[in-house]
């Protein structure tokens, strides 16, 4: 990953923000920025970076961390980043504002004393990373490829009566045997009337007899998420839940084809509730239409109405559709998206057809 032009980018916003230096707390965008990887750390990003940990951490610091001077720290890493930042001539010092603690802020103001000025800065960072570039790009392709080639093993361990948290565990285990780092959120098994709850996670209740089973699962792999969703009928489906089954791939399929470089991310999100509509199902859709997938299973772009930010090749979201029936039942289905030159290209491979076990 090319951690020195990461910072050039962020280095050419500072002027326009009105900052000397940011610094940097959340752990995802100190990766994105130096590639350090461990649990503790700070990046102080400027013309002169310097990166600050704990003894903890100074064997990984100094193997992982580009681009950036490493200071290892004796106490707390904010006090030793502070003593720092008060011995250079900065004067305004940027801050994630959206990541930042009221504690951290107070101690550091305290700490850096009236001479420097701090900055609140908001999504400076994860707007960079909202393009993946092509490295980035294949690490979410492995990522996306190991937990897609876990559906159909994962679909044989499914029968009624099966506790929902014994599927995520089979699931999981057959992740990390495969080299997965961990999951990227916690696993979605909702069966029955369950699969009504937009994020039911894997609970005691027994898979039931003749009911959608939703599936939302997703790997780390080498530092990047994947998050795929599929709906499956455990016993044979009924007519009218067919129909719903249609209907959501039917939006699903139409919000994807509304993935094209230019175009506001909102317009992907209506293409999907405008077939809702039609179906009368819109008022059961409630939640956006994806989001953007990278170090985080949550990044921008955010895929939902009246989003203008415009998509653009690099991007990779989600595209996931979805419909609740309260007591009833649930379908979901979700695939991760990249965005091209031309148009898309769907990454997940797994079967989108209504499967009955
Ligand atoms: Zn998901
Ligand atoms: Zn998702």
């Amino acid at each position: 990953m090319d951690h020195q032009a990461r910072l050039h980018r962020l280095l050419l916003e500072f002027e326009r923000r009105k900052i000397d230096a940011l610094l940097v707390t959340h752990l995802p965008n100190v990766r994105y920025l130096c590639g350090f990887t461990g649990g503790a750390g700070i990046l102080l990003a400027g013309h002169r970076s310097v990166f600050f940990t704990d003894g903890r951490y100074s064997e990984q610091a100094r193997s992982e961390v580009h681009g950036a001077r490493v200071v290892i720290g004796k106490g707390p890493t904010l006090a030793t980043a502070a003593r720092q930042i008060s011995r250079t001539r900065i004067v305004r010092l940027g801050i994630e504002a959206d990541r930042l603690t009221v504690a951290m802020c107070s101690q550091l103001a305290t700490e850096l004393g009236k001479g420097i000025k701090l900055v609140p800065v908001t999504g400076v960072i994860e707007t960079l990373r909202m393009i993946k570039q092509p490295a980035e790009i294949e690490a979410i392709r492995d990522a996306v490829n190991l937990a897609a080639r876990l559906f159909r093993p994962l679909l044989r361990g499914i029968h009624p009566g099966v506790p929902e948290t014994t599927v995520a565990a089979r699931l999981e285990y057959m992740a990390r045997r495969a080299g997965a780092q961990a999951m990227s959120f916690e696993t979605i098994v909702a069966s029955g009337p369950r699969s009504a709850l937009p994020h039911g996670i894997a609970s005691t209740a027994p898979i039931a007899r003749n009911g959608f089973v939703v599936l939302d699962y997703g790997v780390i792999l080498n530092g990047y998420c994947s998050d795929m969703t599929r709906t499956v009928y455990a016993g044979k489906a009924g007519e009218e839940e067919r129909a719903l089954y249609r209907a959501v791939l039917e939006a699903q399929l139409a919000a994807i084809t509304a993935v094209t470089p230019g175009s506001p991310a909102g317009e992907v999100d209506e293409a999907a509730r405008s077939v809702l509509k039609r179906a009368r199902l819109a008022k059961f859709f409630t939640h956006s239409t994806g989001h953007g997938v990278g170090l985080e299973v949550h990044e921008l772009p955010r895929l939902a109405a009246r989003q203008e930010q415009v998509l653009q090749p690099g991007m990779v979201v989600t595209v996931e559709p979805g419909v609740y029936l309260p007591g009833r039942c649930g379908i979901r289905i979700e695939d991760m998206v990249l965005v091209t030159e031309r148009g898309f290209e769907v990454l997940t491979p797994a079967t989108k057809d209504l499967l009955e076990l």
